[in-house]
């Protein structure tokens, strides 16, 4: 006998934007009723928004009208959208519908997009919009709740989450340093080593990558770094600095040598390749996901653009091919330490009736945001008929994305600081394969195109996989 949805009790979204949206929708298309409370709203008292969000249409893109590569073959980000579309994502389905010329990249109509997903979700008719601010914990007859408030989630509620999480578990801004694919890293040039050999808990004395200068290459570099265009905070946006998260062309403008004796001290670590040569100044990149594919410049979050910051970076010897998955910044941002307080079904495991999902679980953009939304709300869903739902492959864009979160990013450096940052997807977070030599059809693949084909297999691989999961 079916139950009636009537009969179910609801589940709470907090949040109307890229994540909530798509939970909503997925949770209502599972025969689940939803109420989701969203603060932006226009009503008699005036206007309620964020610092960044203009409208009180859900779904509204703050800043760029693109949902990035839409290649499903070469681009993680193009096999996210396609994961999604055989999800039946309401994102994408809008997206689609209201997609704008944009070669390559889905770029949208961020109005008709935006109205499109609030008009589909106020006709749905399991689910009711509440335009409220959640401003505190959640009541506690809500029994099945997910938080899905974004980088700009509104004060009262972080400082509830931040209470329930514990110090240091909840962030208000991102200090993001670049994370480099591993095969592109030269280590003819670069060598494996830890400061002073010192073992870590996992017994390994070789824990770092180091990259090494003599003192033109570091006198060249720091002239780079002060030359620089640097991106602008806005006013709202403006981030406290740290000493222990500085952007480093901050502090090559404290001094040209304060770099060296900060991150790029040079101590206590001896190049192999001639250990009776003292270098300058080094860089280390540390192991950054679990899989050992993805590596990031430690110390090295910075406000420099993104467009210069490969040209500066592949300054460093070791690094002149460096292929980036993800480039430095500082943004205000509000997320969790996912690692340490989800589960594989993205509940908190102090309060496991909060699940999470969005910007806020530490992933990073639309597409990323919009995917553990259409996750969490199927897991929502799932648990509130009685089943178990686990999460997609990790050989998966979806899977690996709720891997890196909920654990594959590995914690800290031997200063044992939480160091999880927002990620994008990118093939570095999904298990590698090696690259095939020969096509399909046994043609040789030259060599230079053999990292495409990777990529594809890969896909293919995830695609594959997906089916599988949602035939299960
Ligand atoms: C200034 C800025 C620019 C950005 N530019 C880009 C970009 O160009 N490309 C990109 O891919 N990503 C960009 N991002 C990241 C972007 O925010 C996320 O990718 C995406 O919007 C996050 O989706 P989300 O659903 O987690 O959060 P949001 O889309 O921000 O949705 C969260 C919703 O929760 C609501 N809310 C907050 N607190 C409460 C509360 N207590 N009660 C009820 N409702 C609440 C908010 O009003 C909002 O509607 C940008 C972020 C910012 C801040």
């Amino acid at each position: 006998m079916s139950t009636s949805p009537s009969s179910i009790p609801p589940i709470h979204v907090i949040g109307g934007g890229l994540a909530g949206s798509e939970a909503a929708w997925q949770i209502a298309q599972a025969g689940v009723p939803v109420v989701l409370h969203e603060m932006r709203r226009d009503d008699t008292s005036g206007p309620v928004r964020t610092d960044a969000h203009q409208t009180d249409g859900l779904a509204e893109m703050v800043c760029s009208n693109s949902f990035r590569s839409d290649d499903w073959q070469f681009n993680a980000v193009g096999l996210l959208h396609a994961e999604m579309r055989k999800l039946g994502s309401l994102i994408m389905s809008a997206a689609d519908q209201h997609q704008v010329p944009a070669g390559g990249a889905l770029a949208v109509d961020r109005d008709g997009f935006s109205a499109e997903v609030t008009r589909r979700i106020a006709a749905h008719p399991l689910i009711t919009i509440v335009r409220e601010e959640v401003a505190g914990l959640p009541p506690a007859e809500w029994d099945n709740v997910v938080v899905a408030t974004g980088p700009l989630t509104s004060p009262a509620l972080a400082d509830a989450i931040l209470e329930l999480s514990g110090e240091g578990q909840l962030s208000f801004f991102d200090a993001i340093a670049p994370i480099i694919h591993v095969e592109s890293i030269d280590m003819d040039i670069a060598w494996r080593q830890s400061r002073y050999d010192k073992e870590g808990p996992g017994g390994d004395a070789a824990a770092y990558i180091n990259c090494p200068m003599d003192k033109a290459q570091y006198e060249a570099f720091i002239d780079a770094l002060l030359e620089g265009p640097k991106a602008e905070f806005k006013d709202w946006e403006h981030v406290p600095y740290f000493d222990g998260c500085l952007p480093i062309e901050v502090m090559a403008e404290r001094g040209r040598e304060t770099l060296r004796h900060g991150p790029m001290k040079p101590v206590g670590l001896t190049n192999p390749r001639d250990p009776t040569v003292k270098s300058y100044a080094i860089v280390q990149l540390r192991q950054d996901n679990a899989l050992g594919t993805l590596w990031n410049m430690v110390g090295f979050q910075t406000k420099l653009k993104h467009g210069v910051q490969a040209e500066v970076f592949r300054m460093i010897p070791g690094l002149a091919n460096a292929q980036f998955a993800r480039l430095g910044g500082l943004h205000r941002n509000t997320f969790i330490n996912s690692p340490r307080l989800l589960d594989r079904s993205l509940r908190m495991k102090v309060a496991p009736r909060l699940r999470f999902a969005g910007q806020m679980t530490g992933v990073e953009g639309y597409v990323e945001s919009a995917a553990t939304g259409l996750l969490a709300g199927r897991f929502a869903a799932a648990e509130r008929l009685g089943r178990t739902l686990d999460a997609p492959p990790p050989t998966t864009a979806l899977g690996a994305l709720v891997d890196h979160v909920t654990g594959g990013h590995l914690e800290g450096g031997p200063e044992g600081k939480a160091s999880f940052q927002p990620m994008n997807i990118n093939y570095g977070l999904l298990p590698p394969l090696e690259a095939p030599k020969v096509d399909e059809h046994g043609v040789k693949i030259p060599l230079k195109e053999r990292g495409r084909a990777k990529k594809r297999l890969m896909s293919l691989r995830a695609l594959a996989d997906l089916d599988g999961w949602m035939a299960g």
